[in-house]
């Protein structure tokens, strides 16, 4: 049995596959529903979340001869045959990238003028719009001013600030989102189900969370990984293959750094290095990690979390047990560290450093005690008296005489 490439053969055909963007989806069939087909469309958001699928789809949905399907395309007809295969004459897909001179887009503005036979759209998707070279801006402007009819433009973007403001005031904009890692698990289950491939939630998680938001990247990944053992998908062989650390193990670091126990801290990452872990992968999960014990503590619940179930109670613990400024140093001192780990021949080794370093801090001391003992300092200095000890309970600060001129 072969095994097709996961993105190709599960890249959505209809608006109702494509996950996680449904405000877009939904607002695309309304409009299509309605016949408010606008001039020019703006996809823009992170990579490998859908855009050029969704262009695809549209260009499909605005040429479909089966109407009376709705507004989702039929995927059926020859017209959406033709675009699905990549070789429908009504829709021009260009890379900004690779095609962004003035001489291109005045060859595309010349194209635009033929009219597209039989009453359908002419439909030109420009992916990384962003790439094209302000010449080539001003002269799309020109085409966009005064656009020909049932031409439609969709314009693809990962970095919406490089297009010009000209060109965004043309465009009905739509922001894509980042993918949420559960809706992305999830979506690998259906995945893997109609696959029959056997696979652990935990493991699905984490080849989802390694995605970080892109669905294309978490179907590369478990290609990846199905590739090199498609028996069944742990978490074992999934960090195996991709070098990955099980999550498990950030706890861990969490509480050795807590309990001030640099020799388990140590013996830990040790443990990750040795089972063939990638150090930065290793603090790149760490950081977050942190960052959702931050979040639990600051919002008392660990609920919004893109975590699993188990994850979510036992983050809810940790929390309790550990204090705010804690957190916040020590997400400081990992992001300082994963910034060096780019440029370090030892990534290890400035790994350890950095976590005895944490594991020797000790908790952080309450600041209404250090306020406290600053107040008993200010009043003895004047008496001559040693500071009391500090107390638990915290007292006001003495108010200060009043200067004399
Ligand atoms: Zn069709």
């Amino acid at each position: 049995m072969s095994y097709q490439v996961t993105a190709r053969k599960w890249r959505p055909r209809r608006f109702d596959q494509v996950v996680g963007q449904e405000h877009i989806t939904t607002t695309l069939i309304n409009a299509l529903g309605t016949g408010r087909i606008a001039q020019c469309y703006l996809f823009c958001g992170p990579r490998g979340v859908g855009k050029t699928t969704t262009a695809r789809i549209l260009a499909k949905a605005l040429n479909c001869a089966n109407v009376d399907a709705g507004a989702d395309p039929c995927d059926d007809c020859p017209s959406c045959k033709s675009i699905a295969e990549g070789t429908s004459m009504d829709v021009l897909e260009i890379d900004g990238a690779s095609n962004n001179s003035v001489d291109d887009v005045r060859d595309l503005r010349e194209a635009v003028h033929y009219i597209p036979t039989g009453g359908s759209y002419k439909i030109y998707i420009i992916d990384e719009v962003h790439m094209l070279s302000t010449a080539a801006f001003n002269a799309l402007l020109k085409t966009l001013e005064e656009p020909p009819e049932r031409v439609v433009f969709v314009f693809a973007t990962t970095e919406v600030q490089e297009v010009p403001e000209t060109i965004l005031s043309r465009c009905q904009r739509f922001n894509f989102r980042r993918i949420a890692t559960g809706t992305i698990a999830d979506h690998l289950r259906t995945i893997v189900s109609a696959e029959k491939i056997e696979a652990d939630d935990e493991a699905l998680f984490l080849l989802a969370r390694r995605a970080d938001g892109a669905l294309r990247d978490a179907e590369s990944l478990l290609d990846q990984v199905v590739s090199f053992n498609a028996e069944r998908l742990t978490t074992e062989t999934v960090g195996d293959v991709l070098g990955l650390v099980d999550g498990g193990v950030f706890f861990d670091v969490v509480e050795a750094v807590s309990a001030a126990d640099a020799t388990r801290v140590l013996e830990l990452l040790s443990g990750v290095v040795d089972a063939g872990g990638d150090v930065e992968e290793f603090v790149r999960g760490l950081i977050e990690h942190i960052r959702n014990l931050l979040f639990t503590k600051v919002q008392g619940t660990a609920g919004e979390l893109d975590v699993t179930e188990t994850e979510r109670d036992r983050l809810g613990e940790t929390a309790q047990g550990i204090q705010e400024q804690d957190l916040l140093r020590a997400l400081r001192s990992l992001m300082d560290l994963e910034g060096e780990l780019r440029r370090s021949l030892q990534p290890r080794f400035r790994t350890e450093l950095t976590l005895v370093r944490l594991a020797g801090m000790g908790n952080a001391v309450d600041v209404g005690q250090l306020l406290a003992r600053l107040a008993a300092l200010e009043a003895t200095i004047g008496h001559g008296q040693t500071p009391a000890p500090v107390t638990s309970q915290p007292q006001p600060p003495p108010r200060r005489a009043a200067s004399t001129p």
